[in-house]
This record gives structure tokens, C-alpha cells and sequence, in this order.
């Protein structure tokens, strides 16, 4: 059997993993998310008290980190971590670790192999132009900056905390700045990539949306 990927890029906070969990309950793929997977590897080098910028050391243990997926969680050497790779300190320090050359390899290999003998959707950064350049459907999931800040804005306060929007906003851009810019692999739309913008858009409507080309491209296991 030929199993098949669905990549999904875009910048933070466009609403990827939502509308890619949900389409993959809707269609019986595995959903990874190949960011959290980056973020699992921060959280073990910030309580590990490596120096961010010694290279070496990060990329030590970026060759013997073990990340895994299971029951929609992600464990990282045996705990699980979906908490902790959300923090502040995680979303300040992700994009720098991201950005060195060998760690994305090493990375890159793990979630090949994570997704091997699957239907997969997975969503990041790179997912249709370097971890899957032959994806059978791939999209470039976007929102201009302020909406994608005022979600997150939302998201925050929807928990009882509180939130500074102008924090959240040059964040988020911070972050899209060191992902777009980076010399290997950066965030670009791939050629075939269908452009999805969320501005506007409810949750389901984005999710609608994918399922439209899923089903043209006859990219679904059960019956929908
Ligand atoms: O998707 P999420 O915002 O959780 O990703 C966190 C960070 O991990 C991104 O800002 C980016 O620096 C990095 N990342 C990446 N390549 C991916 C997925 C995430 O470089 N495929």
C-alpha cells in the first residue's frame, strides 16, 4: 500500500495544527506536529542549562534526543512534555535552536522516520519544500500578522490569564523573522503548495476548505 503525505506550512500562530488535527480525525491520517518537536528539543536544552549559543552541545543532543507521539501526546525521553513545550521560555528560544543546520537534520531524519508507514498530515515549516518535497497535497496556511496576534490575544485571555497584544505581536513576528530569514531551510510557500488565508475564516471553514482539495486529489481512507 502507498501511503500518503499532507504538508502544511505557514507562519505562527495561521491556525495549522487546529485545522490539521481536525482534518485528520475527519480523514484517518496520523497528525504530527513537526514543531513541537523542535520545541521538545528546546525544553530538554533550557533544563539541561546549555548555553544557547554553544552549538556543539545543543547539537549534541539533538543526535540523542528521544522524541516520540503517542495517544496525541508528545513524550520527550519518556515523559509527557505538551505543557512544558508551550511555555514563554519555549516560544522565545525555539526559533534559535531551530535555525542551526545540524540539528534540523537530525530532526528532519526523526520525523521521517516518525511518519514512515502512515497517512500523515503534518504541519511546520518546511514539511512541503524539505521533510516532503513529494507530498501528494501540500498547503501554505497564512493570516496577516495583527489577526494572527489578536487569535493568540484571545486564545490567552479565554484562559483566565492575562495578555499584552503588542507582546504577543512582535513575538510572533520576531519569531517569523528568525524562520523566514535563516540560511538552511527557511519558511517559503513551495511552488505547489495551495495557498489557504485564514483572515476571516472560521476554524471549519478552514477545515472545509482542505477537505475540498482532499477529496479532488481522492487523498481520504474512510468514507467521508
Ligand atoms: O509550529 P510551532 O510554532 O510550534 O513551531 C515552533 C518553532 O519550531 C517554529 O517557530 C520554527 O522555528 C520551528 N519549526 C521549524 N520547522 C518546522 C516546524 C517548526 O523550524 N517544520
Amino acid at each position: 500500500m502507498e501511503y500518503k503525505v499532507i504538508a502544511i506550512d505557514g507562519p505562527a500562530g495561521a491556525g495549522k495544527s487546529t485545522i490539521a488535527k481536525l482534518v485528520a480525525e475527519r480523514i484517518n491520517y496520523t497528525y504530527i506536529d513537526s514543531g513541537a518537536m523542535y520545541r521538545a528539543l528546546t525544553l530538554k536544552i533550557l533544563d539541561s542549562n546549555i548555553d544557547l549559543g554553544d552549538t556543539d552541545a545543543i547539537v549534541e543532543i539533538s543526535e540523542k534526543v528521544d522524541i516520540d507521539f503517542e495517544n496525541k501526546s508528545i513524550y520527550l525521553d519518556g515523559e509527557a512534555v505538551d505543557k512544558q513545550i508551550r511555555e514563554e521560555r519555549i516560544n522565545k528560544n525555539v526559533s534559535t535552536v531551530a535555525a542551526i543546520p545540524e540539528v534540523r537534520k537530525n530532526i528532519v531524519a526523526l520525523q521521517r522516520k516518525i511518519s514512515y508507514g502512515k497517512n500523515v498530515i503534518m504541519d511546520g515549516r518546511d514539511v512541503g519544500t524539505v521533510i516532503f518535497p513529494n507530498a501528494f497535497l501540500k498547503f501554505f496556511i497564512t493570516a496577516s500578522l495583527e489577526e494572527r496576534a489578536r487569535r493568540r490575544y484571545l486564545e490567552i485571555l479565554s484562559t483566565g490569564k492575562t495578555a499584552d497584544l503588542q507582546d504577543i505581536k512582535s513575538q510572533i513576528e520576531q519569531r517569523d523573522y528568525v524562520d523566514t530569514h535563516r540560511a538552511d531551510s527557511p519558511l517559503i510557500q513551495a511552488d505547489d503548495a495551495i495557498l489557504i488565508d485564514t483572515l476571516g475564516q472560521s476554524i471549519e471553514e478552514g477545515v472545509q476548505e482542505l477537505m475540498k482539495y482532499i477529496r479532488l486529489h481522492g487523498g481520504f481512507v474512510d468514507a467521508l
